[in-house]
């Protein structure tokens, strides 16, 4: 079963099947992107009139399209951020998921309360800064 994924804002399930259903927006263009609901997969499906518009390095702003707010970290804007939450925790408070704004950067944080969690080849390089400055306002 996978995780559900949820707006920090509205709350709303993000992906209510298999797939994390986010807007982004580039270049004044918007588009409907969806992730993989597993941690560390970065395979995504999207709107390909938008994505051909995306190169690797540039830094995308994330939406939730139920809410329409943005979804970009207020603590680390690299990132954007969602909840999660485990569905065979679901008592739990939800975990903070933090994953690059950049196109083909493949750096993910988890915090579940206890310990951060890294996914993708990048996040090695924003451990440091996502150890000293993370707050992840637990
Ligand atoms: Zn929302």
């Amino acid at each position: 079963m996978p995780h559900i994924y949820s707006c920090p804002h509205c709350h709303a399930v993000l992906n209510p099947n298999i797939r994390v259903v986010l807007v982004a927006e580039f270049g004044g263009q918007r588009g409907l992107v969806l992730m993989s609901s597993k941690l560390g997969d970065y395979e995504l499906i999207c709107d390909k009139g938008f994505c051909s518009q995306v190169k690797p390095g540039d830094t995308v702003d994330f939406h939730c399209p139920v809410c329409n707010e943005s979804l970009t970290s207020k603590t680390m804007d690299h990132f954007t951020e969602l909840e999660m939450v485990d569905p065979r925790k679901t008592h739990q408070h939800p975990a903070t998921i933090r994953f690059s704004r950049i196109c083909n950067e493949r750096a993910t944080f988890v915090y579940d309360g206890d310990s951060v969690n890294e996914f993708g080849e990048a996040a090695r390089l924003y451990h440091d800064k996502m150890m000293i400055e993370g707050d992840w306002g637990w």
